[in-house]
């Protein structure tokens, strides 16, 4: 069964600003207008470049970007405090230091480019029902303190107060981060293609590539189902159907559908949630609508690892999951109790063997770059990879790209 539309892109605004004929010749052909393709090609055309971006879909945000829950959460895949196990100390305040400086440039962006009406402010909740996560997320919220970022373990009753509404007795508290955003996801994706356009990008939308094959003497072929066109360099920016071009990332990015329902609209406004280590997670809409998503651990085998449909942008859509989602929402939320669901859709996440996403320069081949494979959490470097990469396209340093991110760890 094929996915309905996402609330965003039943609600968001048409794209109006028209395609471009694909020319012969380009600078940077920028492959794929999701929000990583298309605030790219906003970075480069505000340094003075006229970025092509292609896309197969008639418009931009019609894949994940378009589909997700528009939580902009700051901080990596895996909590501060796991992170630093991990990466050690200083990679690991890299990558928070980069959803930071990105949370500052979504806001300086959306200023200045009138997108204001996109975004909307809101908290983050990480809610614990067992003690081990519980320990979890007070030496996260320790962690992060140390490092000068607020961040408050919360007792049930102090939970309850942030979350605005009743929260069940099984929930043992909280760790809580303030100042954080949400977008309407096409609405915001969009006004960045547009953007982008202004200031002097060229899209090519409903247009798929099939290949970039290096040019002897320098330059990429990139070749499409409407001709071909020669760029100085390439960016690979396709989500999980990035191995579709670049085949040897087939064993490094895995496929996972991605579902989410949501309700009508309620009278209490909640934080962006999320439970059993964000298993199960849920955020509002700015009309107030409840969203709720995950639990793809009740699935085993089905969610992870799909085959990706050849021309659509969603894996099949289950009825069964989004069932499950519905019946969770009373039990976590006994306000919503009753609350009609109204709508659910599915999306496609990419995810990597490290949870970290790969941006940067392709080892070893001139003029050829990816930024892709985000893990399901791609909001919150949504403007900062883009302008980093962009800096790097340019020649510069783009030091904002912390070294665990780098493509090479896997080639
Ligand atoms: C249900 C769900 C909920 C999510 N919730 C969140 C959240 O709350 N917060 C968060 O940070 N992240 C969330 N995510 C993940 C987030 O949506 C992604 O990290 C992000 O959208 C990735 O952006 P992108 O530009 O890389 O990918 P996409 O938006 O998928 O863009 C890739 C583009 O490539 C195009 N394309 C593919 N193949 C070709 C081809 N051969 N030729 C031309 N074009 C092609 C597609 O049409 C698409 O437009 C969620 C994802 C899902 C599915």
């Amino acid at each position: 069964m094929q996915s309905p539309d996402s609330y965003w892109l039943a609600t968001g605004p048409d794209w109006t600003t028209g395609g471009a004929a694909l020319p012969r010749r380009t600078g940077v052909c920028v492959l794929g207008a999701g929000v990583m393709g298309s605030t790219l090609a906003y970075w480069l055309a505000r340094a003075g470049h006229r970025p092509l971006v292609l896309d197969r879909n008639p418009a931009p945000a019609m894949g994940s970007s378009g589909r997700n829950a528009g939580r902009l959460i700051q901080g990596g895949n895996a909590q501060h405090a796991l992170a630093i196990e991990k990466f050690g100390h200083d990679e690991a305040l890299a990558i928070y230091r980069a959803t930071l400086v990105n949370r500052d440039l979504v806001r300086e962006v959306a200023a200045r480019e009138g997108l204001e009406a996109t975004r909307f402010p809101t908290t983050k909740l990480d809610l614990a029902v067992t003690e081990d996560e519980a320990a979890e997320l007070k030496r996260t919220a320790g962690a992060l303190r140390a490092d000068g970022i607020a961040a408050d373990w919360l007792d049930l009753p102090a939970a309850r107060e942030a979350f605005g509404t009743d929260l069940p007795d099984t929930v043992l508290g909280g760790l809580h981060r303030p100042d954080q955003d949400a977008v309407h996801s096409v609405a915001y994706v969009r006004g960045m293609a547009d953007a982008a356009a202004r200031h002097g990008a060229e899209f090519a939308c409903g247009i798929t590539v099939t290949s970039a094959e290096p040019v002897a003497g320098g330059g990429w072929l990139v070749t499409t189902d409407a001709g071909q066109v020669i760029a100085d360099q390439v960016v690979v920016a396709l989500n999980a159907w990035t191995p579709r071009l670049l085949p040897e990332l087939a064993p490094v990015i895995t496929p996972v559908r991605g579902q989410l329902v949501q309700t009508a609209p309620v009278s209490f406004r909640i934080p962006q949630w999320g439970l059993d280590r964000g298993l199960l997670y849920g955020g509002q809409t700015p009309d107030g609508s409840l969203l709720i998503g995950g639990l793809r651990n009740t699935v085993p085998g089905r969610d992870e690892g799909i085959d990706l449909p050849e021309d659509g942008n969603t894996p099949a859509f289950s009825p069964e999951l989004a069932d499950r989602l519905a019946e969770a929402l009373p039990s976590l939320l006994p306000e919503a109790t009753g609350v009609p669901v109204v709508r659910a859709w599915s999306g496609v996440m990419a995810f990597t063997p490290d949870r970290c996403p790969l941006v940067g320069a392709w080892p070893g081949a001139d003029g050829l770059w990816v930024m892709a494979a985000f893990n399901g959490h791609g909001m919150p470097y949504s403007q900062v990879m883009p302008e980093q990469l962009a800096e790097r396209i340019l020649g510069g340093r783009g030091d904002g790209i912390p070294a665990a991110f780098d493509p090479a760890r896997f080639l």
